[in-house]
């Protein structure tokens, strides 16, 4: 399927399913500087998609259109901009109240907006006509839950479109832990391991730096094809790009947007000593001081969770009213302070968080911490399908990953409810690639 849709256009030239290993983008340029990481011989994390590869030539021929002038997915931080190169060294520059990391997109970068009042409208109006190519499913994103799932797909012989924007939730971090076979391995050599696994089928279709823009039921187009029930439209940075694809089905796992708490060098040592999942990252912070800091109701559960590892614990409510009287009594009591003076920084250096500075001039000395960040999924793009979320906006799913729209899934970070962990993304996404596969062809089995 995907063979004749892609086969029917000339090559793009540049190729727009090149590999893109390349630090482009200057965060994965600070990242691949960081020297604690020993060469690799062979490199694993060398690109596989040779041009000599029967499975590359099959990708390199899809449909060719204009290309864009400018580039949706770009992040204008660009390597001058001081918030960038002050991310490991830490907090000699003016403290402001917006995130240093931040991409400074401006809402009309549709990856970045999820706050359209409009967003169905929006999104329909965003096809830009009948589309050029045709496959059995679309997957939006491209972390653990969108190649897992093109694996299994692939291994199916579904026609596979897998579009992703590349911007990893957990990129602010050095090493990922908890999966199985790769504990402490770096986030994107995971990615480029899943991804050379996938050149191996020819029916998997991979594009980088690439967004789906808006995704709608075929139903808007006049004599649309009953076959396929959704149409995205796609904007990349590469010319060749269809603006528009059809699939029977699709699946979302598109991860989520994290903000923190607006406490100035924060991000500087966020994914270094100070991170969010303490199941990910809690035991290499084991018996310090550490610090919880949060402006959420669920503080005092996550401080009892993080005490596990630790018998210093400091919660920070940063002068939110977030933790009672009765819960911090029972903090007291297990041993964990809470302090609700607000934080004026954070400091240490490279990385190394040293102490948390509350606006009173006092400093509580830590060498580790956890922040709970709010989490929006970003899924305005799908707005147009009505698909049942939650009240924080995740995708309500099924055990299968079923939405509530007839062939629409979820996966990963995006669905509900968690734990947001990378292997749990992967199987939520090998388990809707499954169940997909069941219902296109309408069985009902357990295996
Ligand atoms: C600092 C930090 C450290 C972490 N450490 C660990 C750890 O050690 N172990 C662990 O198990 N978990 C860890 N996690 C959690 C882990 O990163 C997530 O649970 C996991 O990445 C979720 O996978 P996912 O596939 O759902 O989403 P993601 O990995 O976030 O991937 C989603 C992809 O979809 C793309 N996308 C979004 N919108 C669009 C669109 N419209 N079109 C195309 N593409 C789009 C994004 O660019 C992204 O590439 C960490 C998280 C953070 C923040």
């Amino acid at each position: 399927m995907a063979d004749s849709l892609l086969s029917a256009a000339p090559s793009a030239s540049p190729d727009p399913l090149a590999c893109h290993n390349t630090p482009d983008d200057p965060a994965e340029r600070d990242r691949r500087t960081v020297p604690s990481r020993t060469p690799d011989t062979p490199d694993p994390l060398a690109c596989h998609n040779t041009p000599d590869d029967p499975a590359e030539s099959d990708r390199r021929t899809v449909p060719s259109r204009t290309p864009d002038t400018t580039d949706p997915l770009a992040c204008h931080n660009t390597p001058d901009d001081p918030a960038e190169s002050d991310r490991r060294t830490v907090p000699s520059r003016t403290p402001d109240t917006t995130d240093p990391l931040a991409c400074h997109n401006t809402p009309a970068d549709p990856a970045e907006s999820d706050r359209g009042t409009d967003a169905a409208a929006t999104a329909a109006s965003a096809v830009p006509g009948r589309p050029s190519a045709e496959v059995d499913v679309i997957i939006v994103g491209g972390g653990p839950a969108g190649l897992s799932a093109a694996l299994n797909l692939g291994r199916a012989r579904a026609s596979v479109l897998l579009v992703d924007a590349g911007r990893p939730r957990n990129a602010a971090t050095l090493r990922s832990h908890g999966f199985l076979t790769r504990d402490g391995v770096p986030p994107l050599e995971l990615r480029k391991l899943a991804r050379a696994e996938l050149s191996a089928y020819p029916n998997v279709t991979v594009l980088d730096r690439t967004i789906v823009t808006a995704l709608v039921p075929t139903g808007h187009l006049r004599d649309a094809s009953t076959d396929f029930r959704f149409i995205a439209a796609l904007q990349g940075r590469k010319a060749g790009i269809p603006p528009a694809v059809a699939a029977r089905s699709v699946l979302l796992a598109t991860g989520l947007r994290e903000t923190l708490p607006d406490i100035p060098s924060l991000r500087a040592f966020y994914g270094m000593t100070v991170f969010s999942c303490a199941a990910c990252d809690a035991w290499e912070l084991q018996d310090r001081p550490l610090a919880l800091i949060g402006q959420t109701r669920d503080l005092a559960a996550r401080a009892r969770l993080i005490a596990r590892w630790t018998d210093r614990l400091t919660v920070f409510t940063h002068g939110a009213d977030v933790v009672d009287t009765v819960e911090e009594a029972e903090l007291t009591a297990s041993g964990i302070r809470v302090e609700r003076t607000p934080i004026a920084d954070l400091e240490g250096d490279r990385g190394a968080v040293s102490a948390v500075r509350l606006i009173d001039g006092r400093s509580v000395p830590i060498e580790g911490g956890f922040v709970r960040p709010l989490w929006h999924p970003v899924l305005d793009f799908a707005a147009g399908l009505r698909a049942e979320r939650d009240p924080e906006g995740h995708l309500v799913v099924d055990a299968s990953g079923r939405t509530s729209v007839p062939g629409l899934y979820g996966a990963g970070d995006a669905a509900a409810p968690g734990p947001q962990q990378l292997i749990v993304a992967a199987g939520q996404g090998a388990r809707a690639a499954a169940v997909l596969v069941h219902d296109l062809i309408g069985v009902q089995t357990a295996h």
